[in-house]
């Protein structure tokens, strides 16, 4: 029987994971929306790698990220349980070993990280501005009548993109329902946006840093080839996208727990765990989260919601 290892990444918007063997090769991967229910969106990745894996492969390390990897990785009992950050250096590393800044726009949340001698020396993130984020991206295509998947190939067509303010969602959404309303070219207005959510990445997440080459982009929006484009043309340096950039956290922590497995066999039936949990509206800030906490035997074991990770 072949060894293999499992990371999961469970975000706010996707859920993913991977099954790497023991060469670090991805041997299968499952990519699906989380809607709110971390713990469904689990259970389905691991009923799918379930069948793939059949009786050929038994599992020896479980690992887990993102922002409900506690909860899971004490449903899974995780041997490796680590943040976002480390878990996509790791993954990314493994592919582009000399990387030395990791560009990453998702669903929700931007962050850039910085690696010297594979090492990570800085990073940022940011989850309160949803201008430079997928989201951002799919609710206006879907304002245009555009599917997201031809987002980028349609940027890709303009000639002049048209300026769009920047700045946060708001500003951002007004200044396109002007610019559509004044007649400009769909592609234009389309290239403009692409063009936004690089400039807005620019100047807020990666203010004042120095962007050093082999430069990687990965999570979702780095499929969006027009995206590509402008981060390529506005730095002036060589971009490289991973085709499984969006699997990078996933692969991060299935990376550690193949390097810190104990020899103990997984049977991938999900822990039947009594779990309390207790919701409020925090009122610190004008984002007022919904901030949920999960207890186990009146513990806190995990929290989600908090879109500046100082409130658990
Ligand atoms: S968790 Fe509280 S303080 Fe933090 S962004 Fe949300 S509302 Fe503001």
């Amino acid at each position: 029987m072949n060894k293999c290892y499992i990371g999961i990444d469970i975000g706010s918007i996707s859920t993913k994971g991977v099954v790497i063997d023991e060469n670090y090769n991805i041997i299968f991967s499952n990519y699906i929306w989380t809607e709110g229910s971390p713990i469904e969106a689990v259970k389905k990745i691991i009923d799918y790698f379930k069948i793939k894996l059949d009786n050929n492969y038994q599992v020896f390390g479980i690992g887990t990220t993102g922002s409900a990897r506690k909860l899971i990785g004490t449903l899974l009992e995780a041997n490796v349980v680590k943040n976002e950050i480390t878990a996509h250096a790791i993954g990314t590393m493994r592919i582009v070993p000399n990387v030395k800044t990791i560009l990453e726009i998702g669903g929700q949340d931007s962050k850039i990280i910085f690696i010297k001698d594979k090492i990570i020396t800085d990073y940022s993130m940011n989850t309160l501005c949803a201008a430079g984020t997928g989201a951002f991206l799919s609710s206006q295509a879907k304002r245009l009548g555009i599917d997201i998947e031809k987002f980028g190939d349609i940027a890709l067509t303009a000639k002049t993109p048209v300026k769009i303010a920047a700045r946060c969602t708001v500003f951002a959404e007004s200044d396109l329902i002007h610019k559509a309303q004044s007649g400009y070219k769909k592609e234009d207005i389309i290239a403009g946006l692409c063009k936004s959510i690089v400039n807005n990445y620019l100047n807020n997440v990666a203010k004042g840093k120095n962007i050093l080459e082999p430069i990687v982009f990965q999570g979702g929006v780095s499929k969006n080839r027009g995206v590509v484009k402008y981060f390529k043309e506005i730095l002036k340096k060589d971009i490289t996208v991973l085709e499984n950039g969006h699997l990078m956290g996933a692969y991060g922590v299935a990376i550690l727990s193949k390097n810190n497995n104990t020899g103990k066999m997984y049977d991938l039936n999900i822990k039947n765990i009594e779990f309390k949990t207790k919701g409020f509206e925090c009122k610190r800030c004008p984002n007022e989260c919904e901030i949920i906490r999960i207890y186990k035997e009146n513990k806190l074991i995990d929290s989600f919601g908090s879109k500046c990770g100082n409130v658990s």
